[in-house]
């Protein structure tokens, strides 16, 4: 899932490429990607490319007219510039990964694509960015919040760090794997309770989750989209690492799996060498 450092720099290349262009059109071949009907996809076309902007893990396309392209990218969305496309035919509806393709006036664009066959990739074309119902409610930036900030969010939500962590609603921008990362930087448990870090815990997380987003972004700043994931794995630690060793202590990564995800910790730096129970497990003893 592209979480804020990819986000990032995947506005900040649209930034470099598509700002100045002018929009020809928008074409929506996954009807239920396009959350909005007003206005309408042929609203964008003829309008500038202003800016390209993040919120969480929300990108945002500024066109001039105040109008906004909002994209959540989901688990499996991803953005792919195309220099050219092979066909001027507009995309046909329920055909292939490519849910929206935006086309502008030098002929490239970009495709907004969604794997699989959980498509949960959300667009929607609004006048004010802050009317999208998960930018609404987005917590400070996990980048910009202050430390006294940070301390103050994490405590509001009592629960498991690692999910106060990834909600959107205390911190916006860090998701799965960025969430495994900080906690392995920070030497903190995915389990260890928010209520009961204490304020020096606090501050190594909050410099953690500085240190590992900003180190992302910086390593992904001027990469073109398509490689940004190979970059997204080279600098991952523990997350999606289970069975290989930790490169800080040596010990293996391990895994915790759920239903429907799972987490990736080091016993070594993060557990005092003790493997974690699964999640029911660890709920009963808690
Ligand atoms: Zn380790």
């Amino acid at each position: 899932m592209p979480e804020l450092p990819e986000v990032e720099a995947l506005a900040g290349y649209l930034r470099q490429r598509a700002v100045g262009r002018r929009v020809d059109r928008l074409e929506v071949a996954a009807i239920s990607a396009l959350k909005t009907y007003d206005p309408p996809p042929g609203a964008v076309a003829g309008k500038t490319v202003c800016d390209a902007r993040r919120h969480g893990k929300f990108l945002d396309v500024l066109l001039d007219d105040d109008l906004h392209l909002v994209v959540h990218l989901a688990r499996a969305g991803w953005l792919h510039y195309r220099e050219g496309f092979p066909s001027a035919a507009p995309l046909r509806p329920g055909k292939g990964p490519v849910a929206l393709r935006v086309r502008l006036d030098d002929g490239s664009g970009f495709d907004l694509t969604e794997a699989g066959t959980q498509k949960s990739l959300a667009a929607y074309l609004v006048a004010d960015p802050t009317t999208v119902p998960g930018v609404a409610r987005l917590g400070p930036d996990a980048l910009a919040v202050d430390q006294a900030g940070f301390a103050e969010r994490l405590r509001s939500r009592r629960g498991q760090v690692k999910g106060v962590l990834t909600d959107q609603q205390v911190l916006a921008g860090v998701g799965n794997a960025y969430s495994d990362e900080i906690l392995h930087a920070a030497k903190l448990s995915p389990f260890a309770l928010t209520d009961r870090l204490t304020d020096e815990q606090l501050a190594t997380l909050h410099a953690a989750t500085r240190r590992v987003l900003g180190d992302a972004v910086e390593r992904s700043l001027g990469q073109r989209a398509a490689e940004l994931k190979a970059e997204k794995r080279s600098g991952l630690r523990v997350h999606a690492r289970a069975g290989l060793p930790c490169p800080v202590c040596g010990d293996t990564v391990r895994e915790v799996s759920f239903s429907d995800s799972s987490l990736q910790y080091c016993p070594g730096c993060q557990t005092g060498g003790k493997p974690l129970a699964d999640r029911r497990l660890s709920r009963l003893v808690r």
